[in-house]
C-alpha cells in the first residue's frame, strides 16, 4: 500500500490498451490528484495545430514514440506548474529509460519524490482485443475512453460525458497496434526492473471489469 501523506506523485505504467486511461480517470474521480496523460496532451496539441502538435503529429500517426527530448520538455514544464504541487498521476510517461532518468533528475533537483509506479498485468492477446474495441471521444477537452464490450457508452457512438461523437483512434488499427506493442516490449519493459529496484513498483491484476480492476488499483493507494 502506498502511503503518500496527502501528496501523491504516481506513475501508471503498462502497455497501450492495458486500461491506463480508463483507470486514471477513476483514480482522479476518487482521489484529488491531477491526471497527466502525454498521449492526451499530444492529441490536444495536434487538434489545436500548435507548435508541439505539428512536431508530434507524424509520430502519433505511425504509432511511434515522440523523441525523448521533446516529450520530457513538455512533461517537465507541465509538472513544474503550481497546480502539480499537490501531486500528479502520470499516464503514458515515462516510456523509455531516457525519459525515466530525465524525470528522476528533474524531481531530485526539485526535492520531490515519486510515491509509486503502478503496473496493470495484462497479456498481449488481451491488449489487441481491447484496443480493437476501444472508442474515444472526439472532443479535445473531453477525450473520454469507452470500450464496445467492456465499457460501452449508453448511446452507441456517443460520449456519455459530453454528447460528442466517439471514434476509433487511427493508432488503434491492427497494424499500428502491433507496432506499438513491439515498441513497448523494446523500450518500456526495462522500466519495470528500474522501478522495482527502487522499491516503487506496485503490480496489480489488470484483467476483469473496469470496476474490478479499478478497485484493485485504488486499494494500492492509501490517502491520508
Ligand atoms: P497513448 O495515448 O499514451 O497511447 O499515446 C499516444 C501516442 O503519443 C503514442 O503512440 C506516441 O506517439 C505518443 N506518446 C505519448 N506518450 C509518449 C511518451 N512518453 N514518449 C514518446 N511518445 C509518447
Amino acid at each position: 500500500m502506498i502511503n503518500c501523506g496527502g501528496i501523491m506523485r504516481l506513475i501508471l505504467l503498462g502497455p497501450p490498451g492495458s486500461g491506463k486511461g480508463t483507470q486514471a480517470q477513476r483514480v482522479v474521480d476518487t482521489v484529488s490528484v491531477l491526471h497527466l496523460s502525454t498521449g492526451a496532451m499530444f492529441r490536444q496539441a495536434v487538434a489545436e495545430s500548435n507548435e508541439v502538435g505539428l512536431q508530434v503529429d507524424p509520430y502519433l500517426k505511425r504509432g511511434e514514440l515522440v523523441p525523448d527530448d521533446l516529450v520530457t520538455a513538455v512533461v517537465v514544464n507541465r509538472i513544474d506548474q503550481d497546480d502539480c504541487d499537490s501531486g500528479f498521476l502520470l499516464d503514458g510517461f515515462p516510456r523509455t529509460m531516457g525519459q525515466a532518468e530525465a524525470l528522476g533528475q528533474f524531481l531530485e533537483k526539485s526535492s520531490k519524490q515519486l510515491d509509486g509506479v503502478l503496473l496493470p498485468l495484462v497479456s498481449d492477446s488481451e491488449i489487441v482485443d481491447r484496443l480493437s474495441g476501444r472508442r474515444v471521444c472526439t472532443e479535445p477537452d473531453c477525450q473520454k475512453v469507452f470500450h464496445i464490450k467492456y465499457d460501452p457508452s449508453q448511446r452507441d457512438g456517443i460520449c456519455d460525458g459530453c454528447g460528442n461523437r466517439l471514434i476509433q483512434r487511427d493508432d488503434d488499427h491492427q497494424e499500428t497496434v502491433r507496432n506499438r506493442l513491439r515498441i513497448y516490449h523494446e523500450e518500456t519493459i526495462p522500466l519495470i526492473e528500474y522501478y522495482r529496484q527502487r522499491s516503487l513498483l506496485k503490480e496489480f491484476d489488470g484483467i476483469g471489469t473496469v470496476e474490478q480492476v479499478g478497485q484493485r488499483l485504488l486499494a494500492l493507494i492509501e490517502t491520508k
